[in-house]
């Protein structure tokens, strides 16, 4: 996992995080190491044209 990243996707459940806004007690800590991906370009766009939703309490 990069420390750089803005966002964060979670392939089990295919919503993509965004870790500038992430609530506290956000699902994508309770996720597995392997299912979290993050990707390039790291704009929402991006994740959004691979199929994952955004998860509304962290991607305002
Ligand atoms: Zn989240």
């Amino acid at each position: 996992m990069t420390t750089m990243a803005g966002y964060l996707e979670n392939k089990s459940d295919m919503i993509v995080h965004h870790l500038a806004t992430i609530i506290p007690n956000c699902e994508i800590y309770y996720a597995k190491k392997e299912d979290k991906t993050c990707f390039v370009p790291d704009m929402l766009e991006e994740a959004i044209k691979e199929k994952f939703t955004p998860y509304l309490q962290c991607c305002k």
